[in-house]
């Protein structure tokens, strides 16, 4: 079958239309390939950055991880999902054994595996995977949003983390990715006063604008705006840095007001100072990761939400691309896109 396959540590990946049929154990379903949308940890892998090198991956492996797609096998102890059945997958493969697991955080499990990174991805005609990352959509639920619902739900976990102080108040996004966007569409959705939005590319800072965002390319305009409207309250409610910029993390704390919330989600390509004395402990800052989503709680509440149908994030689809070389496909993410999504088997 056809597939992107990352064969080496090294740059580049390798399109190849003889890849082996996925083999489906007595734990796993097999998968047609819906939709599967890029991200920017594609491109960590394509240009095979410190930050993909970090992940430690299984080589070789087929890339593609933010997955939509139907059920067309399962294996013989499977008992939760049946053949046509419609899923999204979780990346964060639990081991469902260790501490971290059994005390209710999978998403952080002490041997996990990561799709399209320890086992085979969804840049393919077909993937088998254990059904135990498989969540089923909802039937009205289209099967491109399906593949929007892990990156998604990476934004819906960053605000759960934030105690959902998005909700009545003030908040901050640094980057205006996917991620970043649509975290300043669940703030709004949730009754955030305002979202200030941190952004270098045009195109993005004008779907932030879209959104209701105060909007600023980096530089010192935005702290003047955040100092001089908090001044009474000392900076905003919450901010969230998904840019990974090194040089945001010093305008993320100094945004946040004295006992407020800073949620990081971007990945720094190597460490980054943080000066803990002034920004964290004497203003008493609540300093978050995100990882991941919560298993599955995360997924629940994501998909109860775009139910109801006051939240729509189909908009974030803005290039679709059929299972080829992926190298157009890396050049347009810096450009002016959101998520492009990959149709291994055409249009859905
Ligand atoms: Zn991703
Ligand atoms: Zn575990």
């Amino acid at each position: 079958m056809r597939a992107i396959v990352k064969t080496a540590p090294q740059p580049g990946v390798t399109y190849v239309e003889d890849h082996p049929e996925p083999t489906v154990g007595p734990r796993d379903v097999l998968l047609e390939v819906a939709a599967v949308s890029v991200c920017g940890t594609d491109r960590e892998m394509f240009e095979w950055t410190p930050a993909a090198v970090a992940f430690n991956l299984d080589l070789p492996v087929v890339l593609g991880h933010e997955v939509s797609g139907t059920v067309i096998a399962v294996g013989g102890e499977v008992t939760r999902l049946v053949v046509g059945d419609r899923v999204a997958l979780e990346t964060h493969v639990p081991c469902e054994q260790c501490f971290t697991c059994r005390t209710g955080a999978a998403h952080d499990c002490l041997n996990m595996k990561i799709l399209a990174m320890h086992l085979d991805g969804a840049f393919a005609e077909r993937v088998a995977v254990p059904d135990k990352i498989c969540f089923k959509l909802p039937d009205d639920m289209s099967l491109e949003v399906g593949a929007l619902l892990e990156p998604a739900g990476v934004a819906w976990h960053a605000v759960q983390r934030s105690g959902m102080a998005v909700a009545g108040g003030s908040v901050l996004v640094s980057g205006c990715g996917p991620i970043g966007l649509l975290i300043a569409q669940l703030s709004f959705h949730l009754g955030a006063s305002e979202v200030v939005a941190i952004e270098p590319n045009p195109f993005r800072r004008h779907l932030a604008e879209g959104l209701g965002a105060t909007v600023f390319a980096p530089g010192p305009e935005v702290s003047t705006y955040v100092a001089d409207k908090y001044r009474g309250r000392g900076g905003v409610d919450v901010a969230f840095e998904v840019s990974a910029a090194g040089a945001a993390y010093d305008t993320v704390f100094a945004a946040v007001r004295n006992e407020g919330t800073v949620v990081t989600i971007g990945h720094p390509g190597r460490p980054v100072p943080i000066d803990i004395a002034s920004h964290v402990n004497k203003r008493g800052i609540t300093l978050r990761g995100v990882f991941g989503r919560r298993l599955w709680d995360t997924w629940e509440q994501l998909s109860a939400v775009l139910a109801t149908g006051q939240v729509d994030i189909s908009w974030l689809i803005t290039h679709r691309f059929p299972l080829g070389d992926l190298q157009p496909v890396i050049d347009l993410l810096s450009g002016d896109a959101n998520k492009v999504l990959v149709l291994p088997n055409g249009p859905v």
